[in-house]
């Protein structure tokens, strides 16, 4: 079976890991410190900080660019439930706007409508590694005095027109197993802002400054070394990998002409890094096509089958906004293999598996 997802681990990860384990500097250490420098270069901002997941990267860059009860921010309903939960975590409401039939992101010309004197932050979700529309988005935050918090979780190294995600606000990092680079659980937050990066800092370690003197309230969110050293091994491989996952994304869809199933589209402009390739089947059908590409040896995936507001703990939060794009693609989104390491023979088993596909 040709798996959805499969870390990738070599020698130098594994070097790593003993390296941080002899040294005996276990946390905070210099490995989370060169993790730290790296992002921050990558998004071309001044600081980035280093925490112990995507999710807790969430939560404090809410906290940190001043959101809390009373407030609400704009996001979409198609994600992972990290998304909504951290606006939940931070005390906020959120708000769900609908996604784009074509690109799976925020359509950031509903946002306008969804603001409201309450309304704080907007945080779009680059879905799948393809950039959400930063143009539009930064120019409605602007014009409403919003913060922009990115869920940049999927899509660390693209771009937008050229402008690195995760540059745009505060841009929110996860190095979960399964993401393009990885250090097993991680997160990191990128920002230009010296404030929020020093409030992300307090927040991070019980609001501690000097060990044992707590000027504010925090968590402990702090990242390890040894999944820094991680972190930092595979950040060596982002763009090896990130150039693979855009190549198989290109044989795919040359090679993929199934007359019912529509291929990811890439918006002019943007870097897509193909955390994964989304295609779309006919909802009915769907169950089947999965059933196929296994009896194919192709492994497949749903994300998401339910939007967040449907979830069951959403509906108990008395959620029942009709969003009929997102419900749409939750029934037909069907992500295949793009993982970096298929190989040619891998990739012409996904192309025929889905070009095999009876879908009527
Ligand atoms: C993975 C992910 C997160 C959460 O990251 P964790 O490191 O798992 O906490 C948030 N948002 C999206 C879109 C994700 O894919």
């Amino acid at each position: 079976m040709i798996p959805i997802s499969r870390p990738q681990i070599g020698p130098e990860e594994e070097a790593a890991v003993m390296a941080v384990l002899r040294s005996g500097m276990l946390v905070q250490g210099h490995q989370v410190e060169a993790l730290e420098a790296a992002f921050a270069k990558l998004c071309g901002v001044s600081h980035a900080v280093a925490v112990s997941s995507g999710t807790a990267a969430l939560h404090l860059a809410l906290l940190a660019n001043g959101v809390g009860p009373g407030d609400e921010v704009i996001t979409t309903p198609f994600s992972f439930i990290a998304t909504a939960n951290s606006i939940l975590m931070a005390g906020a409401k959120p708000v769900f706007v609908d996604v784009h039939n074509n690109c799976f992101n925020l359509d950031a010309g509903q946002i306008e409508a969804a603001i409201t004197p309450r309304t704080r932050a907007i945080m779009p979700v680059h879905l799948y590694g393809h950039p959400a529309e930063m143009a539009t988005i930064t120019a409605i935050a602007q014009r409403h005095g919003l913060a922009i918090i990115e869920d940049a979780a999927q899509a660390v190294g693209a771009t937008y027109h050229n402008q690195p995600i995760g540059g745009f606000g505060t841009g929110c990092f996860s190095l979960y197993a399964t993401k393009n680079i990885m250090s097993a659980e991680g997160g990191i937050i990128t920002t230009d802002d010296q404030g929020i990066a020093e409030r992300l800092r307090l927040l991070r370690s019980h609001g501690s400054r000097v060990r044992y003197y707590h000027d504010d309230f925090g968590y402990n969110f702090r990242l390890t070394d040894l999944h820094a050293a991680i972190g930092v091994a595979q950040f060596a491989k982002l763009e090896a990998f990130t150039a693979r996952r855009i190549a198989n994304a290109a044989y795919l869809s040359t090679h993929i002409r199934h007359p019912l199933v529509v291929k990811p589209h890439v918006r002019a402009g943007v870097r897509h890094v193909f955390h994964q390739y989304t295609i779309r089947v006919p909802g009915e059908w769907r169950d089947a096509a999965v059933r196929q590409l296994q009896a194919a040896g192709v492994g497949s995936a749903v994300f998401y089958p339910v939007p967040i507001p449907q979830q069951t703990y959403y509906r108990k939060l008395g959620y029942e906004v009709e969003l009929p794009v997102s419900d749409q693609m939750s029934r037909e989104v069907l992500s295949l293999p793009v993982h970096p390491a298929l190989s040619e023979d891998d990739l012409t088993t996904i192309a025929a598996a889905v070009n095999g596909l009876q879908l009527a």
